[in-house]
């Protein structure tokens, strides 16, 4: 996938997710607050998201390119950080859906297990990434995404974090 697929993957993912974390369907009144916290909410995903989206592809212009930073040691570093240093929440999302865009979505797999092994993984999905069909391809991805994370959200464990937390966490720091 080209950049501007995952600028778009990123973009609509932190839009859902915003959605997913602070609106029950159930109890959802649109509020000045209820829309601000919305707002607030995506606003707290968006740069991030879009970071961690970006940033496999540096290993274009250095080391193997769907290799280097394309694998699940990088992303268990992305899932880490937060709990050791308490900042760059919410970044693995985006190196965690750049590499779901890649298999799922484009022609060539990615490294998942580099530098052990350095076999490319991939389904048998997906279009070229200059195809004009890119753009539907990855937005029909980031719904099935969206369902996944949504699940995992509210049936298995959190994936938020709150601005109050994060916040605290930056405070105990300073
Ligand atoms: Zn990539």
């Amino acid at each position: 996938m080209n950049k501007k697929g995952h600028v778009l993957n990123a973009v609509l993912l932190a839009l859902g997710l915003g959605v997913i974390f602070t609106v029950d369907p159930r109890t959802f009144e649109p509020t000045v607050d209820s829309v601000l916290h919305l707002a607030q909410k995506i606003g707290q995903l968006s740069i991030p998201v879009v970071l961690g989206a970006l940033f496999p592809d540096v290993d274009t212009a250095f080391g193997k390119h769907r290799k280097t930073l394309h694998n699940l040691p990088v992303l268990v570093v992305f899932l880490l950080f937060p709990v050791f240093f308490e900042n760059l929440y919410f970044v693995w999302i985006g190196v965690a859906t750049h590499y779901v865009l890649d298999m799922v979505g484009s022609k060539r797999g990615i490294a998942l297990f580099y530098p052990l092994s350095s076999q490319e993984y991939d389904l048998p999905t997906g279009v070229a990434t200059s195809s004009k069909h890119a753009d539907v391809v990855t937005v029909v991805i980031t719904t099935a995404e969206l369902a996944v994370l949504a699940g995992v959200h509210y049936y298995l464990f959190s994936l938020d974090v709150s601005m109050a937390d994060a916040a605290a966490s930056i405070g105990s720091m300073i």
